[in-house]
Formats: C-alpha cells, structure tokens, sequence
C-alpha cells in the first residue's frame, strides 16, 4: 500500500520546479490527480489552459472526455484512478512539450509511477506512449496491443483531444483499450 505522504511530499517538491522554461509560464504546477493507491494510471501529454489555472490534469473537453469513457467502460471516477501528465507545466500556445522539457519532467513521472505502483497503466497519445515505452513508433501502431512496463502493464491509447476530432471509429477503439484496461485491473499483475 502506497504511502499517500510520499506522493505528498514529491508534490510540493514539484510545486516550486524550475528545471525546464516552461515554469517561466505557468500559472500552477499541474501534478496529478486522484487515489495515491490506484490501480490504473492515466498519464497524458501536459496541462492545456484550463488545466493551468485550475491546478487539475484534464478538466477541459478532454478531460470530459476521458471522465465519461472511464466511467462507461471501467466503472471508475477520476477520484477512484489516478491522472498525471508527461509534462507538468502548460508548454504555451499548447504547443508540444520539446524533447529537453519532456526529459527534465521525467523524475516525476518515474516517481509518481514507482510511488503509486499501479496495475495497469493506460498511455494517453504519442507523448506518453513514446517517453514510457520508449519507443520511436506512433500511437496508431501501438495502440490495440498490451505491454509490460516494470509490475505495470501498459496499454497505449488515443489522447482524448483526438478522438474528439476524429470521433467514429478512434472513439470505438478508445473504448475498446479502456475495456482491455478493467479486464487487465481485473485479471491482476502480469
Ligand atoms: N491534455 C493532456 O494531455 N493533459 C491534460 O491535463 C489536459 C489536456
């Protein structure tokens, strides 16, 4: 059982960062959210404005995305799971995280990963897919499969501002990777 202090404590040790430019812009840092003791991880890309000056990872369209899917596939609230980002700061204009960004936020991730040991953990989009698996391939080729990362499986799939844009079939395929998550949370550790 994690110790919630722990990830407390890594929280206000990243609330005061300034190891990439982004903090120059940032209203807050976006740390996470959500059961320090879950089961499932969502990790997504870096806070957008909303997320920015509300302190909170995807509380936008995404956001209310991913909430309802969650909920309609896993049966689960955001308060019962845990969301994090790539990135902890909003990159501006919400453009993409830059490699030296990405690398300079990666202890955090590393140690809310390690701190709150989850079963499975669910990709949002390339950035997260890429940086956890460590792979050079897109979210389109890797998506639909299931991998092992340390105690965690991961499982690769859309970025909710996607399939909001490409609706149709990317929405049928993010509830199927949702689905494969709660039979994996179910069946256990790999
Ligand atoms: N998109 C992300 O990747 N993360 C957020 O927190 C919000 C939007």
């Amino acid at each position: 059982m994690p110790d919630p202090d722990v990830l407390e404590r890594l929280r206000v040790t990243a609330s005061t960062c300034t190891l990439c430019p982004l903090a120059k812009g940032r209203t807050q840092v976006v740390f996470g959210v959500g059961d320090p003791a879950a089961d499932l991880l969502f990790v997504g890309e870096g806070p957008g404005r909303e997320e920015d000056l509300a302190g909170e990872p995807f509380v936008g369209r995404s956001g209310k995305l991913l909430d309802r899917l969650m909920w309609e596939e896993i049966g689960l609230t955001r308060a019962e799971c845990y969301i994090a980002n790539v990135v902890k700061c909003r990159p501006p204009q919400n453009r993409d995280p830059a490699p030296k960004e990405i690398e300079a936020c990666r202890p955090y991730l590393t140690e809310q990963i390690a701190i709150i040991d989850p079963v499975v953990i669910v990709t949002l989009g390339n950035f997260a897919t890429k940086l956890l698996l460590q792979s050079t391939k897109g979210i389109r080729e890797l998506r639909g499969q299931v991998f092992e990362r340390g105690r965690a499986n991961l499982i690769p799939a859309y970025h909710p501002a996607y399939v909001l844009r490409a609706g149709g079939e990317a929405m049928a395929e993010m509830r199927a990777d949702f689905v494969r998550a709660k039979r994996l949370m179910a069946s256990g550790r790999a």
